[in-house]
């Protein structure tokens, strides 16, 4: 079952205008919201459950309220950036998400703008997104010339102003701190923490970072209340997801569904399966830094954060690689190795050095020139990593190494020089 919570405007020509946005229930009920105290919008997304859908999962109402007060923070403003650096190899929601439906995630930045107290908001978008950035300027003077973006949000007294921002093409800017840095006119290097941007953010004030799919759902949420998105998914991991799939699939695309559907029902009933007598062999669940499934784990698995966990792995974006039997996973380890080196923004040493590391390692074991005690060497590095370095990108950078030799050393073992 397909659920338009996300997707309702998909495929409705014209719904990137704000008529037909408009026509189709963009921004009906966002006079009411804004007129609602504050706390009582961060309760009801409290409520709903509703996760991060960027990859870490954090739930988005104890994000919003970990923004101190304003009698705590004085004179300084808060800041919403919106994250849409959609970066993660397999990943592909966000992008298609702004392009059909821009105003629904500009609404739900100014209802997320009000909760915070926040008067000015950026989209962030990878630097790859020109396409996008035009649609979204459009979409913006649009809803500025409609008192929807700007002084006194329809009446209401909010002021709210949102501008986009293009990066300059870094992977690591998709990390919250590291875009900070960026929104900041600097590198993209990510930053220790504590302090949380909640409380120390973009210029020092307090900031929260957004994934647009979470944005886009708020809406919704407000409209239909809690207990309705709740409906959709299992108690744990309430409402609905997209998934972008991608690699051997016979309908690769964005699908929304109720989080806690069966993997097989994705791959069948709306990826289209597998192609023509091919079998499964690997999946890769939530993007290219989560580590990979057999098969059987696959197939037996339902799309949800607690099952996934069980499984050892993540949901993360959701964006699900399908491998199947004529798949070279030793060469697919030997790209992926190959992006997070070329992605590693250098500053811990154990990720500088031991990506670079991972990846001449995998690309020697790929091209049959390795041996058995490279298998040893890359498993040491890669364990060397998680944990030991500032932000989350070691650990991305070393799961997809550590599942793929767990969990299919024999592909890599019948590649080496004994
Ligand atoms: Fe940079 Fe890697 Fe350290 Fe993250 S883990 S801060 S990407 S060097």
């Amino acid at each position: 079952m397909v659920v338009p919570v996300l997707t309702a405007r998909f495929g409705v020509p014209g719904a990137h205008t704000l008529e037909v946005a408009r026509r189709h229930g963009v921004y009906a009920d966002l006079g009411r919201v804004l007129a609602l105290d504050p706390g009582a919008v961060i309760t009801e997304v409290t409520a709903s459950g509703l996760r991060g859908r960027g990859g870490a999962g954090f739930p988005t109402g104890a994000k919003w309220g970990f923004v101190p007060p304003p009698e705590r923070r004085g004179n300084r403003p808060v800041h919403l950036l919106v994250n849409a650096d959609e970066s993660e190899p397999g990943t592909f929601k966000d992008r298609v998400l702004l392009w059909h439906d821009p105003h629904r995630v500009i609404e739900g930045t100014l209802v997320a703008a009000r909760a915070l107290g926040c008067h000015r908001a950026w989209i962030y978008l990878r630097g790859e997104f020109k396409f996008l950035q035009a649609r979204l300027d459009a979409a913006l003077a649009e809803a500025r010339a409609a008192r929807l973006v700007g002084p006194d949000v329809l009446g209401s007294g909010f002021d709210c102003e949102i501008a986009t921002l293009r990066g300059a093409g870094a992977y690591i800017c998709g990390e919250e701190s590291g875009l900070i840095e960026s929104v900041e006119g600097k590198k993209g290097m990510p930053r220790i923490k504590p302090p949380y941007p909640a409380v120390v953010g973009a210029f020092g004030d307090p900031t929260v970072v957004q994934n647009v799919e979470t944005l886009a759902a708020v809406p919704w949420i407000l409209e239909h209340g809690a207990a309705a998105y709740r409906a959709f998914g299992t108690p744990a991991s309430p409402g609905t997801k997209l998934f972008s799939v991608s690699g051997h699939v016979r309908r690769p695309g964005v699908y929304e569904l109720p989080l806690g559907t069966p993997f097989p029902e994705l791959l069948q009933a709306h990826a289209g399966g597998l192609g023509p007598g091919r079998t499964l062999q690997a999946v890769i669940p939530g993007g290219s830094s989560v580590p990979v499934l057999t098969a059987d784990e696959a197939m037996g698995a339902t799309l949800d954060y607690e099952d996934m966990a069980r499984l050892g792995t993540f949901l993360g974006s959701g964006g699900v690689i399908v491998l199947d039997d004529t798949a070279d996973l030793v060469a697919a380890l030997a790209n992926l190795t190959r992006f997070y080196a070329h992605e590693s923004c250098g500053q811990c040493t154990p990720c500088r050095e031991g990506c670079g590391w991972m990846a001449r390692i995998a690309a020697r074991v790929a091209a049959g020139r390795g041996t058995v005690e490279d298998l040893a060497t890359l498993e040491d590095l890669a364990r060397a990593l998680p944990g030991r370095t500032i932000c989350a990108f070691g650990d991305a950078a070393a799961l997809p190494v550590l599942s793929f030799l767990a969990r299919f050393r024999s592909a890599f073992e019948a590649r080496v020089q004994p």
